[in-house]
């Protein structure tokens, strides 16, 4: 049964469509899927229910900025293009 995208308007879902639980303690994220906290649920939605980030983003209302992945996490991970792009300007104005 990998009917996925059909079922979840009849399964339980944890949490609140178009909200990730954010748990600030323990920097992690809860899985509509199955309610599990993850750091990452881009990488466990995928490796645990087959799913992809962007189907679970439309699935659960969430928009594509929404990360999936905690701010902790984040910190390690390349793709914070922003946040870097933030704190160069903000370096660059302290030096003035
Ligand atoms: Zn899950």
């Amino acid at each position: 049964m990998k009917t996925a995208r059909a079922t979840t308007s009849r399964m339980k879902i944890y949490g609140d469509v178009g909200i990730v639980a954010y748990d600030q303690i323990e920097d992690k994220l809860q899985c509509h899927l199955c309610g599990k906290w993850r750091r990452s649920l881009s990488q466990h939605v995928v490796q645990a229910h087959g799913w992809s980030a962007e189907d679970y983003r439309q699935e659960f209302g969430l928009n594509r900025q929404q990360a999936l992945i905690c701010e902790g996490t984040r910190e390690i991970e390349p793709f914070s293009k922003q946040k870097l792009l933030l704190k160069k300007e903000w370096l660059d104005e302290g030096k003035t």
